[in-house]
């Protein structure tokens, strides 16, 4: 028997990606994922299930943002002027040896980070003044408020800083730091399946005959999905026969999510979409007009009483990783807990003329090289979706639209910054 028994429903990038995100909504929606605390050194990467909210003003205090001293903006009107120095305040000073009142013609000297005092509505950097005695003379105007930061200017007492659903990184983590988050609550990892099909793939431990194949697919995904914030579960290598390629697919179904590899192409020995309309699964799509990743497959299937998503990933290297991104990720970030995001891209200048055939949307690795506005990008040679050593010296996706035959050296294309 050649190909599958499924219908065959191959969808433009665009509306697969529309799929993938519409099931990643109704994921979130749904906000049943389970939760734990973690310490907040270990919060990076991980996502929120909480608020976080603003134990106190921020800053709690009108912060000078400067060395120099603390004045009356009026008092500078004439330059260079002279006024007397009546104190010192350091960072942390204590209330007690903070001057109660800066009256005109007087200036404090001020550090970074220090409470400025009542009267003065401005500082002056130490830059612009000299100090004789107990007096200064400031050769530089200043508006009213500058280098001051009002108390509670970043955020108010109570307010809402951060919704459940939020990825931390390393500004939230600080953020979280700053309002006494010794803790946070956030979503339990999802735990993502991952099987690999194919009579030719062997384990990496093993030394494969003159026929066989490492499994690289595993540890891209594991890596990929780690970096998504799930937790992968490595199957054994399935072969390509039907009764023992179900049993590990039900295996898989255990998880919160099921990465299948390998296997859904045309081939009379493609069978993983056969073993799925076994298990009576329902498929969204079985191919994208995409390359790499053509025919990769997105569905859902009961398993242990409730319905796990799955994705059926084209067995070739850069395909598997490449299939991961553009439509695996939206949906393990749901299951993680976190808002669904868009797709991010940028634009560079293209290095070299791009001939392709047009039809398909592509995917194709690249180097992205230069700085600020003089991105310029290029793709790398390779041996097609199997070539994950090209992958391996690429630095990100160059995007052609599947309507371009030819893209002129010098044009901006979208780059995709992937894991790769
Ligand atoms: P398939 O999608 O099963 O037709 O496989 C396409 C190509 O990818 C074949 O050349 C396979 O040998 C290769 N391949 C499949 N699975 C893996 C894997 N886990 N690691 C490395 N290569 C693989
Ligand atoms: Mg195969």
């Amino acid at each position: 028997m050649s190909g599958s028994p499924v219908n065959s429903n191959i969808l433009s990038f665009e509306d697969a990606r529309r799929l993938v995100e519409m099931q990643a909504a109704l994921v979130r929606e749904s906000g049943d994922s389970a939760t734990e605390a973690v310490e907040l050194l270990a919060a990076a990467g991980r996502v929120l299930a909480e608020q976080v909210v603003a134990d106190r003003d921020l800053p709690p205090f009108a912060r000078s943002t400067r060395d120099g001293y603390a004045v009356r903006a009026a008092d500078l009107s004439r330059l260079p002027a002279t006024l007397d120095v009546i104190g010192e305040i350091r960072a942390g000073e204590i209330l007690e040896k903070i001057p109660s009142n800066v009256d005109a013609g007087q200036a404090v000297s001020i550090m970074t980070g220090a409470p400025v005092p009542s009267g003065a509505d401005a500082v002056v950097m130490v830059e612009y003044s000299s100090e004789r005695g107990n007096q200064v003379e400031i050769t530089r105007g200043v508006a009213v408020g500058e280098n001051i930061v009002a108390r509670g200017a970043e955020a108010r007492e109570g307010a809402l800083l951060f919704e459940p659903g939020t990825r931390l990184n390393a500004a939230s983590v600080a953020v979280a730091a700053s309002v006494g988050k010794v803790r946070l609550k956030v979503y339990k990892r999802p735990r993502v399946a991952v099987l690999t099909t194919g009579d030719e793939i062997v384990d990496v431990g093993v030394m494969p005959g003159p026929t066989q194949i490492r499994n690289s697919n595993s540890y891209s995904l594991a890596t990929q999905i780690e970096k998504a914030g799930g937790e992968a579960v490595l199957l054994p290598i399935a072969p390509d026969e039907l009764p023992p390629l179900r049993r590990l697919i039900e295996e898989g179904l255990k998880g919160d999510l099921l990465l299948m590899t390998g296997g859904v192409s045309m081939g009379r020995y493609d069978l993983v979409e056969q073993a799925l309309a076994e298990l009576q699964a329902e498929f969204f799509f079985t191919g994208a007009k995409i390359q790499p990743g053509r025919p990769v497959v997105f569905g859902k299937c009961g398993g242990d009483g409730r319905e796990v998503y799955f994705f059926g990933l084209p067995g070739n290297p850069v395909s598997t990783m490449v299939t991961f991104e553009l439509f695996a990720r939206p949906v393990l970030e749901a299951l993680a807990g976190q808002t669904p995001r868009k797709l991010q891209f940028l634009h560079a200048r293209l290095k070299k003329e791009i001939r392709v055939k047009t039809g398909l949307k592509r995917f194709l690795p690249a180097m992205l090289t230069g700085e600020f506005e003089n991105s310029e990008v290029e793709l790398v040679s390779w041996q097609g979706s199997g070539d994950i050593a090209a992958t391996a010296r690429a630095n990100c996706y160059l995007v052609i639209p599947d309507d371009r035959e030819r893209i002129a050296a010098g044009e901006f294309v979208a780059v995709m910054k992937g894991d790769c």
